[in-house]
C-alpha cells in the first residue's frame, strides 16, 4: 500500500485531499495540518484548518464557501451580539460551535490536540489520518503599519478575516513555532512515507508554518522520498484568498516559479504549475526541480483528482 503524507492548510489543502482520495483510493494518507491559524474565541479553541480538512473529507463542509458547516445557522452568534460580545467578524455557526465546545472541553480535561483531533475524526471518518503539526501552541501573527506611523502585530485571523488583508503585511511570524515539537505521529509518518505532497495551500501561512516546526523540514528531507508540490499561484495571482500579501511580506514574487524557488530544490523534487504558466517550466527545472504544466483549477473533485494523479505521476518520474 502506498503511504502518502500531505502537508495541508485549509481550503486548498482539503479540496486537493478530496481529489487525492479519488485518485488513490487504496493509499494510506496522513495529513499534517496547519495549526498556526488557531484562535481562541468566546473561550473556545478554534482550529480552522484542521476543521476544514475534517469537514471537507467527512462530508460536512459548506460546499460553495469551502469552510464552515453545510446547513448552518447562526443563532448563538446573534445571541452573543445581543450581549455585545464579539468579535462579530469571525463567523462561527451553531453546528460549528459544537466542534469547538467538544475540543475545548477535552483540552481542559488534559488531552493534547492530537488526541482531540483523533476523537473528533471518529465522528467524521475523513478517511485519512489527520494530525495537527504540533500539540504546542503556535499562533501566526502579522506585522502591519499603524496610522501613527508605527507598527503592530495582529493575529493572522484578524488580519485575514477582519481586515481582509487590506493593508500590507510587513512580516509574518509563527509565534511559538521555534519551541514547538511535532505532534506524536508526525515524524513517524514522514519516515514511513513513500511520497510527500504539498497541495496548493498557502506557501507562507499554511505550509510555511508547518515547516517552521523544528524537525518537520528535516523529517521531510531525511525521508528520502519524492516530494512534489502543486502551485497555489496561477497566472500570477492566488486562485482564492490573498496569498500575494503573504508572499510579498516574505519577499517572494506572486508567481508559480517564485514559489517553487522559495521552497527550493533542497525540499522539492517536483512542482506542478498550471497550463497558463507553462512558460515557467524551464526556469523551475533550471532550479533543479522537475516541473510539469497541467490544469490546476479545482473546479470539482474530478479536476482535483486529475491534479493528484499528475502529482503522483511526477513523484514516480523523479523516483525513477
Ligand atoms: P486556507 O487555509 O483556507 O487559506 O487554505 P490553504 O492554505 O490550504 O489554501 C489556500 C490557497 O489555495 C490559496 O493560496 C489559493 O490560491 C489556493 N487555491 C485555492 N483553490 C485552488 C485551486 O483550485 N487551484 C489552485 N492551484 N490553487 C487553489
Ligand atoms: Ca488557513
Amino acid at each position: 500500500m502506498q503511504r502518502i503524507v500531505v502537508l495541508a492548510g485549509g481550503i486548498g489543502g482539503a479540496r486537493f485531499l478530496r481529489g487525492l482520495q479519488q485518485a488513490a483510493p487504496d493509499a494510506d494518507i496522513t495529513v499534517i495540518g496547519n495549526t498556526g491559524d488557531d484562535i481562541h474565541l468566546f473561550g473556545l479553541k478554534v482550529c480552522p484548518d484542521l476543521d476544514t480538512v475534517m469537514y471537507t473529507l467527512g462530508g460536512g463542509i459548506h460546499p460553495e464557501q469551502g469552510w464552515g458547516r453545510a446547513d448552518e445557522t447562526f443563532t448563538v452568534k446573534e445571541e452573543l451580539a445581543a450581549y455585545g460580545v464579539g468579535p462579530e467578524w469571525f463567523g462561527l455557526g451553531d453546528r460549528d460551535f459544537a466542534t469547538h465546545i467538544v475540543r475545548t472541553q477535552m483540552i481542559a480535561a488534559g488531552y493534547p490536540l492530537s488526541a482531540v483531533t483523533e476523537a473528533l475524526c471518529r465522528r467524521w471518518e475523513p478517511g485519512v489520518r489527520l494530525l495537527p503539526m504540533t500539540d504546542d501552541r503556535v499562533e501566526t501573527h502579522v506585522l502591519i503599519d499603524t496610522e501613527d506611523g508605527g507598527q503592530k502585530a495582529v493575529h493572522f485571523q484578524e488580519y485575514w478575516v477582519r481586515l481582509r488583508a487590506s493593508v500590507a503585511a510587513r512580516a509574518v511570524v509563527p509565534v511559538g513555532a521555534e519551541q514547538a515539537k511535532p505532534a506524536p505521529g508526525v515524524l513517524d509518518a514522514l519516515a514511513a512515507a513513500d511520497v510527500i505532497l504539498f497541495p496548493p495551500s498557502n506557501p507562507v501561512v499554511s505550509i510555511g508554518t508547518i515547516l517552521a516546526v523544528p524537525g518537520i523540514r528535516e523529517g521531510i528531507a531525511e525521508a528520502g522520498v519524492p516530494v512534489v508540490g502543486l502551485s497555489p499561484i496561477v497566472g500570477g495571482a492566488p486562485v482564492r484568498g490573498m496569498a500575494d500579501r503573504m508572499l510579498a511580506a516574505i519577499g517572494v514574487e506572486t508567481t508559480a516559479e517564485a514559489v517553487a524557488r522559495h521552497y527550493g530544490s533542497g525540499l522539492l523534487d517536483g512542482w506542478l504549475v498550471d497550463t497558463v504558466d507553462s512558460a515557467a517550466v524551464d526556469a523551475v527545472e533550471a532550479a533543479g526541480i522537475r516541473c510539469r504544466a497541467v490544469p490546476l483549477m479545482m473546479a470539482d473533485t474530478d479536476a482535483a483528482a486529475a491534479m493528484a494523479a499528475a502529482a503522483l505521476d511526477l513523484a514516480g518520474e523523479v523516483r525513477a
